[in-house]
């Protein structure tokens, strides 16, 4: 027998998709020996990105999970303090609230976009006026690149004067009636980890209007060294910057963005076209009224088609390509089971689309063999 099997091509999920310009701005900081730390790659990712999301300033992090650990406690985020968030969404998005040691509460999806339901969230904030304890902020994710339902969203958190934290790590470029993802809140986060839309191997950022915060935030970040010549603390600091090396890639990144976004589109649309005679799946519904970045191109299956999520992902393991689950919900997770949880009905949505839903593998690199292999091997199982 012979042993060698050869391997088909893998396909991936989403994996970091370079454009060409990096190098040029890591050679710049290696010519200048500004390897470490920060340095003007640092000071431009922030510039550029911040202009073009359309806010007033951005701070360069090392993660998405640091970003928004920084934005609770520039909201004033302490000990016991209430904060709400998306259920369906990965853990990095709430991990930060226990870092402060405060109260996660968790709010169901809606069926339209999968994001946090205005009427759920509405129910948590008459169950804490009940109980004379509003939330600190509200962190509201725009799950998959999608756009949260934001005019419905702010309205609530505006009556209550509670102050909204973007999740956009997935959402980078995406749309919500003329406006980007991560600029409707106090403030917003971008995560350039690994899969993102873009990448910078790793690395984060805060965005927000309030430029007084985001100088607070680089203090914190940077060890909250106090402006003497010994070494003075009189707060709590972090080792959360970006470095200068990593911020070259996100400059090359950035410049590719638009370009990611058009293929992610591409994707969702080859799908949506290749499986719409399949009554068993339906896309993740995209809104009218908003521009997704199509990050991953998710599907959900009927709750009586025979063949299940599973099925997919591992018929698709098996000729090397890369689907997942939907994240499961933060209420259902053994580490979270205990903090509260609010959804409309008597079903939990997002607990739907978790056991029914699927990523299809999204990698913008894809090409169109790519996808008829992917498309060919789904079929196939629903023939
Ligand atoms: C990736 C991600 C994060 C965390 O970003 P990191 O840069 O990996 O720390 C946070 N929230 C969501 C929804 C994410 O998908």
């Amino acid at each position: 027998m012979n042993d060698i099997v050869e391997k088909k091509t893998k396909i991936y999920l989403s994996s970091p998709h370079m454009g060409g310009s990096e190098k040029e701005f890591i050679n710049e900081a290696f010519d200048t020996n500004w390897i470490a730390p920060l340095g003007l790659n640092v000071n431009n990712f922030e510039k550029e990105l911040s202009d073009y999301v359309g806010s007033e300033g951005g701070v360069c992090l090392s993660s998405g999970t640091a970003a928004i650990h920084m934005a609770l406690k520039a909201v004033g985020v302490k000990t016991g303090d209430l904060v709400f968030c998306s259920s369906l969404t990965f853990s990095a998005s709430c991990n930060p609230i226990i870092y402060e040691n405060a109260i996660p509460v968790f709010i169901d999806s809606e069926k339209e976009s999968w994001n946090m339901c205005p009427k759920a969230l509405e129910k948590a904030f008459i169950w804490a006026e009940e109980e004379k304890k509003l939330p600190k902020a509200v962190i509201v994710v725009h799950l998959y690149g999608q756009p949260a339902n934001m005019d419905k969203i702010l309205e609530i958190c505006n009556k209550y004067n509670v102050p909204i934290i973007e999740d956009a790590a997935e959402s980078l470029g995406a749309i919500y009636k003329n406006k980007q993802t991560g600029t409707f809140g106090e403030y917003g986060i971008f995560s350039f980890n690994g899969n993102k839309i873009i990448t910078t191997s790793g690395g984060g950022m805060l965005v927000s209007d309030n430029l007084e915060r985001l100088e607070k935030v680089r203090f914190w970040s940077t060890q909250a060294r106090e402006n003497e010549r010994h070494y003075e603390h009189k707060e709590l600091g972090y080792n959360y910057r970006m470095s200068n090396i990593v911020a070259g890639i996100g400059r090359g990144q950035l410049r590719v963005l638009e370009e990611r976004i058009e293929r992610k589109k591409w994707i969702y649309d080859y799908y949506k076209e290749a499986f719409k005679d399949i009554k068993d799946i339906q896309m993740q519904p995209i809104c009218d009224d908003r521009k997704s970045n199509y990050w991953l191109s998710c599907i959900t299956l009927n709750e009586k088609s025979k063949i299940k999520p599973l099925d997919i992902i591992i018929a698709l393991e098996k000729e090397n390509i890369e689907a997942r689950n939907i994240w499961k919900p933060m209420h259902m997770q053994p580490y979270y089971k205990d903090f509260k949880f609010f959804k409309l009905g008597e079903k939990s949505i997002s607990e739907e689309i978790f056991e029914n839903g699927l990523c299809l593998p999204s990698d913008s690199k894809n090409t169109e063999e790519d996808m008829e292999r992917v498309v060919k091997i789904i079929r196939e199982l629903f023939e």
